[in-house]
């Protein structure tokens, strides 16, 4: 862990989202904000098409905003025999707004009697300073979507995907075992082992 410190506001107001990649960057001497610890962020039209597009949007426009420097994450489930469907569309695939019961609920749906359950989760994460971009990384974990949701850990789409190498959901595996292998977290390894943190000791 380096010898000091750095603060970077996480550009989202999912707090699961912020309680992962809390535990993520930490032992890498990053210190996570909260849109809370900030008195709010402003909120970002995701009219991107890809999720880097989303993901550097997030974090240059709220950077900007707020004068600080900002991590941004833009991620989602890709289901194969759905032509990679919810993708950027996750969060509110079911309706406008988001309802993760009712996104599983639909999924659910979707993948009745089909038999190709292979999906994969990608995560990219984008950091960015008041004057820009400072770059991106990008980060998946596959699995398969099972036929009924079991575990109450985690969050989204968590309850019906299970990992490649496991029985158990991402609800149902410990936050440590879901945050050393998922997409979010090897996202934020990349960015390390790329030293795009290095860049604000
Ligand atoms: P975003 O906030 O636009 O990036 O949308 C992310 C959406 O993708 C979430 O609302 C979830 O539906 C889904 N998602 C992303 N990461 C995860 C995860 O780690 N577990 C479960 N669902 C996730």
């Amino acid at each position: 862990m380096p010898d000091s410190l750095v603060e970077i506001l996480a550009a989202t107001g999912n707090t699961h989202k912020v309680v992962e990649m809390r535990a993520i960057l930490e032992p890498h001497g990053i210190q996570l904000l909260s849109a809370k610890d900030v008195g709010g962020i402003p909120d970002v039209v995701e009219d991107g098409d890809t999720f880097t597009a989303n993901a550097v949007k997030k974090a240059t426009e709220v950077a900007k905003a707020l004068g600080r420097t900002v991590v941004a994450d833009d991620s989602g489930l890709e289901v194969f025999a759905l032509d990679g469907a919810p993708g950027i569309y996750s969060a509110r695939y079911a309706c406008e707004g988001g309802n993760d019961g009712r996104n599983v609920d639909k999924l659910l749906a979707e993948m009745q009697g089909v038999a190709d359950r292979s999906a994969r989760f990608v995560c990219v994460i984008a950091l960015a300073n008041p004057g820009g971009l400072i770059g991106t990384a990008e980060g998946e974990v596959r699995g398969r979507i099972i036929d009924a949701p079991r575990g109450d850990g985690g969050f989204g789409y968590d309850p019906v995907f299970a990992p490649d190498g496991y029985d158990q959901t991402f609800a149902e595996l410990p936050a440590e075992i879901k945050n050393g292998m998922s997409h979010r977290g090897n996202a934020l390894l990349q960015a390390v082992n790329q030293s795009l943190f290095a860049k604000l000791f």
